[in-house]
């Protein structure tokens, strides 16, 4: 049987990155993944948002990594995966919206994010002809940013296997053998692996995963809608957070891609759990509707496609990420909502760094946000 010093369950936003950093780090790594490539389930369904403008010290550290390594990925590595420092910004059209958001800033600012308070004619020079009826101002983070999900993968994968990891598709892993508290081989449905340490990087199913070691893992996904125009000439700059609920629909937020392209997306309410990915009839009328209210410049922008997928969810809005206290050798990277994208380089880092035990003090200081064992009753204010 052939014997790996790492197993990674998942060839996703998680265990793309994972696998470039521990092969890196010459460990003998093999990824595992049901479908017929890359970044094919969640990954690709991502619409490419990157911020370190979160309201907690684990996520702000890991994505302001991420970042730093994808704004500067093509210069290191080569490949264009459309990096735009375009910024994020969450206008705010309440008074509890913006007093909020200004709470939060105190909190980003005291993290060392460059992120200001604008007031609505300053924010209608990045974002202009925006809706001023009502607007009371925005946050801005300039230095957040956005990529291609498939242009990466497909770099983040490349980079790995030059790197020396396996990864092996169309292969579902199915079960696992035990000896004590550890794993010692890996099923799937063509053959069995043995080996050192387990990721579970399984996104959606990462519940079942643990199941398959008497493990439940409080992670449920939910479905989410996306959409995506024609290319038009660039006339806006940040990604737009609405944070408002109206009937149907939470959040929704949009940008202007490298190519032109608008991206956009709701958060329907109540959340509709599970997972199936059949586009409906109902998202776009209630989304472009949204959409134009707040930017009627969209209003003539031809839609091209639309589609859907899931956040992997927890209930308090946090990834779960660290070392199984129940099966020693197993690691659990799961739970990553709706910022499994943005987390992904900069938790493959700390995933690497956890396997070969180099953790560092702000690593252990980052993990504590994402303890697997925590009680779930906080909540992250951006989830
Ligand atoms: C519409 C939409 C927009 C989004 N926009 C953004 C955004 O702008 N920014 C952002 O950061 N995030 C965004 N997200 C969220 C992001 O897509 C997810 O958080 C992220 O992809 C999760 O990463 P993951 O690696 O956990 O899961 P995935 O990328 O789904 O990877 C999990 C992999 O595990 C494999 N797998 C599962 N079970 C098994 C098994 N038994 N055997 C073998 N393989 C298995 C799957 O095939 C899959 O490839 C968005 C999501 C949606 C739906």
């Amino acid at each position: 049987m052939k014997h790996y010093d790492v197993i990674i369950i998942g060839a996703g936003s998680i265990g793309i990155p994972s696998a470039l950093y521990l092969a890196e780090k010459k460990l003998n790594v093999l990824v595992l993944d049901g479908e017929h490539g890359p970044g094919q389930q969640n990954n690709k369904k991502a619409i490419g948002g990157i911020r370190a403008t979160h309201s907690d010290f684990g996520k702000i550290s890991v994505c302001l990594r991420s970042i730093e390594i994808l704004k500067n990925w093509q210069q290191e590595r080569g490949d264009d995966i459309g990096w735009m420092s375009n910024g994020y910004s969450y206008p705010a059209y309440t008074q509890a919206d913006a007093e909020t958001l200004k709470a939060l800033l105190q909190i980003q600012h005291s993290f060392g994010l460059n992120i200001k308070w604008l007031s609505p004619e300053e924010y209608n020079e990045i974002v202009p002809g925006v809706n001023m009826d009502g607007l009371l101002g925005s946050t801005y983070s300039p230095e957040d940013g956005s990529c291609s999900p498939l242009l990466s993968a497909s770099s983040l994968y490349f980079h790995a296997l030059q790197a020396g990891a396996e990864f092996h598709f169309q292969e579902q892993v199915t079960g696992f053998s035990t000896k004590g508290d550890k794993i010692v081989e890996v099923q799937t449905n063509r053959d069995s692996y043995s080996c050192g340490q387990v990721i579970n990087a399984a996104g959606n199913h990462a519940r079942d995963i643990g199941l398959l070691v008497g493990l439940d893992i409080p992670v449920f996904p939910d479905n989410h809608e996306a959409g995506i125009t024609e290319p038009v000439a660039r006339f806006f700059g940040p990604m737009v957070i609405d944070m408002r609920k109206e009937p149907g629909s939470a959040n929704f937020y949009f940008y202007q891609n490298n190519e032109g392209q608008v991206v956009f997306c709701i958060t329907p309410d109540p959340p509709i759990l599970g997972i199936d990915n059949r586009s409906t009839s109902a998202f776009l009328p209630l989304c472009s509707k949204r959409m134009i209210k707040v930017y009627p410049r969209l209003r003539n922008l031809k839609v091209r496609r639309t589609w859907r997928g899931q956040y992997p969810m927890t209930s308090d809005g946090f990834p779960i990420v660290g070392q199984s206290k129940e099966i020693e050798n197993l690691v659990q990277a799961v739970g990553m909502c709706g910022q499994g994208f943005m987390l992904g380089p900069g938790m493959g880092e700390l995933l690497s760094r956890i396997c070969t035990g180099e953790l560092t003090e702000d690593d252990h200081r980052v993990l504590k946000s994402f303890d697997p064992y925590r009680d779930f009753s906080g909540e992250e204010k951006f989830k």
